[in-house]
């Protein structure tokens, strides 16, 4: 790149660049999108059907490359096929952890499956931990902020969505969803403290008419990959086949996984000494995000919802069962999250893998026994997803688990 990114990124915000985006967590990422398009970017939210997608992203990728790779890919060149956008002006984005595994390299093998027929789109990585530099997205701390404060506000709705839709009409949760996010548009802006209770508060009340009745459907908790475990495209749609087979849905935030990152590079401090530069931010980054979970919490205190556990909990649920030195794909946060759930009220969980996915088979399916050893009455599947495979397997070993429900 001759121009340095400063000028890069000037030139996509001032010839109006369309950036796209994949819609991983629905929610939190239309919240997001509003946060970067006050940047001055213009965003646009993916969101592929069908089987189309995944055989673009098969035939473009090889197939050792793990599916979330193969889908976003497909997703990718299926939507600049479309013929919508100024080929000139669009970009494509994708976050990065920058961990140990395979999805830290990955912006290249998007450039290789870009270059024939996409020479002119750049690929673009959002991350916190110093990839890709040129081609990062620049973000200041009052941004960070917003972003941090959108996960959170994108959490809670899809926290009052999940307890909400198995009680009451479709029609009537989305449109609660609708006017918060409508309302959140205009309001994210504003990251104090005092517009966040505000919104929080205005959120709690809309749903107010939707609150899930004492007596529960069971509950399933839904963890494992961050991309697999979220997208409703990745996963055949999980989350609401669930819902149909008379479950209520536990997902855990966006911002545990947020956290965990941010935990896994202190951890790097105290173990090797690495981050000596960053430390001091990231643990500043890590109390602001405590403190604004803390917050959502006690707006739903005496709600009848159900809020998310403190992460410091989470982590020392993981600590029963794994180190907090395993930090490779999701790491030890797959297990911490099964222990956590499973000595509570979620006594069902799947645990979702790219198929070939070798450090989340690790701390997935690999720490099941441990799991189950430390709480038996745990009813727990693996189910793996790849591009090739259809959802009939997939459903047929759900529906086992869902025969011994607990
Ligand atoms: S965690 Fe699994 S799916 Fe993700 S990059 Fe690593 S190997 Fe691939």
């Amino acid at each position: 790149m001759s121009e340095t990114r400063k000028q890069f990124f000037a030139r996509l915000g001032k010839e109006h660049y369309t950036i796209l985006v994949p819609d991983m967590c629905p929610i939190q990422f239309h919240i997001l999108k509003r946060v970067v398009e006050l940047s001055g970017y213009r965003l646009v939210v993916i969101s592929p059907e069908g089987r189309e997608a995944k055989d673009v992203g098969l035939s473009a990728i090889h197939n050792d490359a793990c599916y979330p790779v193969v889908i976003l890919a497909g997703s990718f060149i299926q939507e600049l096929r479309t013929g919508k956008y100024d080929l000139s002006k669009t970009a494509v984005l994708i976050s990065q952890t920058g961990g140990g595994c395979r999805a830290s390299n990955y912006l290249s093998l998007f450039r290789k499956a870009f270059e024939k027929e996409f020479p002119q789109v750049p690929v673009l990585s959002l991350n916190f931990s110093g990839l890709e530099k040129d081609f990062s997205l620049p973000f200041t701390l009052k941004r960070a902020r917003m972003m941090l404060a959108g996960v959170c506000y994108g959490d809670m709705l899809m926290n009052l969505v999940l307890q909400s839709e198995p009680y009451y009409p479709k029609d009537e949760v989305d449109a609660a969803l609708k006017d918060c996010l409508d309302m959140l548009d205009q309001q994210i802006g504003k990251a104090s403290f005092l517009r966040r209770k505000a919104n929080y508060r205005h959120i709690i009340e809309r749903f107010s008419n939707l609150t899930p009745p004492e007596k529960r459907k069971p509950l399933v908790g839904i963890v494992g990959e961050i991309y697999v475990k979220y997208s409703p495209y990745a996963n055949n749609h999980l989350a609401s086949f669930l819902v149909k087979e008379g479950c209520e849905v536990v997902y855990p935030s966006l911002m545990e996984f947020v956290q965990y990152c941010i935990y896994n590079s202190i951890e790097d401090h105290r173990r090797y000494g690495k981050n000596k530069a960053t430390i001091a931010l990231w643990q500043l980054a890590y109390r602001y995000t405590l403190s604004i979970c803390k917050e959502a919490e006690e707006a739903l205190k005496g709600t009848g919802f159900r809020p998310y556990e403190d992460f410091r909990k989470v982590v020392e649920a993981g600590k029963k069962v794994i180190s907090t030195g395993v930090k490779m794909g999701e790491g030890w946060l797959i297990p911490a999250e099964m222990v956590e759930y499973t000595s509570g009220a979620v006594k069902n969980i799947v645990v979702v893998q790219p198929f070939g996915c070798l450090p989340n088979h690790i701390v997935g399916k690999g720490m099941i026994r441990p799991v189950k050893a430390l709480n038996p009455d745990a009813n727990i599947v693996p189910i793996d997803f790849d591009a090739s495979s259809t959802s009939v397997n997939q459903e047929n070993r759900l529906k086992l688990m869902l025969a011994n429900l607990g």
